[in-house]
């Protein structure tokens, strides 16, 4: 028997470290993927191993019905580290959980069944979160998947206030597409997004799942944009790579969301995990960081390789750079002849998501090996 979803890469990691990762012959790898950008404070740091490692011992897990110490701290933090007024937290343990939480909150709190969605955007792969998404590379076969989603440009401002109406309950937008290849929301769109659905009655989730938690150089992408959306989703990095996401909602959504639940809520060991990343990301101040070494990044890019491709874009450490032949044989290259890992954001962008606590020189190191490949 073997698994059969993923293909795997022909790399057996071992150990991680920082923003380093080992494979099983010793060799060492630069992540400047995070593994998906699971690992903002990078690999096994000493605290969250401390925080998780202490709990694991204590109780690993007890009904989502008792209250458990590292869970009452985690709403606590996450409800004053959110934007606004949010302050209500539900728990899961991934993306699309959260997501499909937080569709069926606002599905609940209007009582209306529309959901209007981006082209290009990615929301998970759940049948309702799935609905939400665009590609067909990730809907073929699956259908029918649930109903009432309709989809808009991303950045079209006019076409989602013309799509939004009384009949909406939410509008779910990503501040930056990730796996739609990097596209950072153009200036004045979520703002427009926000009185629109504002005027409409409409929920505005923000899926923060990949800009959250400080990787766009604010703690959270919405605070860059100014808006303080009704709905707020968070996984990814959150518990440091134990799975666990969240969905931040304001009052007037929580006070009508129905009846949902899931056995392993909020369990102690990822609650756990989960408060020492955000301690350390915010205790170090890693948005700050983060957003100093993007533009460092970025503009070593642009001088290395900016006549060789047709564009280097993002946000903080949420990178893109869109090259002109297709991403992958490069990714390869990274890995094979520069020990580097990166990801993919569709056929040709090369997605950058380094761990929050990279130095200038872990900038340079990719910025050259890609001049070596590219220029
Ligand atoms: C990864 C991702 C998801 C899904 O998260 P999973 O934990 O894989 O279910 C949803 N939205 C965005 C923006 C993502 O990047």
């Amino acid at each position: 028997m073997s698994g059969f979803v993923f293909s795997e890469k022909p790399i057996g990691i071992e150990r991680g470290e920082g923003v380093y990762l080992y494979d099983t012959k010793g060799n060492e790898y630069l992540d400047f993927g995070a593994s998906y950008a699971c690992t903002p404070v990078g690999h096994c740091h000493p605290d969250v191993v401390a925080a998780t490692t202490e709990q694991l011992e204590r109780l690993m897990y007890v009904q989502a019905s008792y209250p458990n110490a590292p869970r009452t701290a985690l709403y606590e933090q996450l409800a004053t580290v959110a934007p606004g007024d949010i302050d209500n937290v539900w728990l899961c343990n991934s993306g699309t959980e959260a997501n499909e939480a937080a569709l069926k909150f606002a599905r609940h709190a209007t009582g209306r069944e529309k959901i209007v969605a981006t082209m290009q955007g990615f929301h998970g792969r759940t049948m309702g979160t799935l609905a939400a998404t665009w590609k067909d590379k990730y809907r073929d076969g699956f259908e029918p998947l649930a109903g009432g989603f309709e989809f808009v440009p991303y950045g079209d401002a006019e076409a989602m206030a013309d799509a939004v109406d009384e009949d909406t309950a939410a509008v779910i937008v990503e501040p930056v597409q990730g796996e739609g290849g990097i596209n950072p929301a153009p200036n004045g769109y979520l703002q427009s997004v926000r009185e629109t659905t504002e005027s409409a009655g409409a929920a505005m989730v923000l899926d923060e799942i990949q800009t959250g938690l400080g990787r766009t150089g604010t703690l959270w992408a919405a605070e860059e944009y100014g808006v303080v959306p009704d709905i707020l989703t968070t996984a990814k990095g959150l518990g440091s790579g134990l799975p666990i996401g969240a969905t931040l909602v304001r009052d007037w959504v929580a006070a009508d969301c129905g009846n949902h639940g899931s056995t392993f809520s909020g369990g102690p060991v990822t609650t756990a995990a989960a408060g020492a990343t955000l301690d350390v990301i915010t205790d170090e101040d890693l948005p700050s960081h983060a957003a100093e070494l993007g533009t460092y990044l970025v503009e070593a890019l642009e001088a290395a390789i900016g006549d060789e491709v047709r564009e280097v874009r993002g946000n903080g450490l949420m990178v893109g750079v869109e090259v002109k032949r297709g991403a992958n044989p490069i990714l390869k290259e990274l890995a094979l002849n520069h020990d580097i890992l990166a990801l993919p954001a569709g056929r040709s962008v090369v997605r950058l998501l380094p761990p929050l606590v990279i130095d200038r020189g872990d900038a340079d190191a990719v910025v050259d090996a890609l001049e070596a490949i590219i220029g």
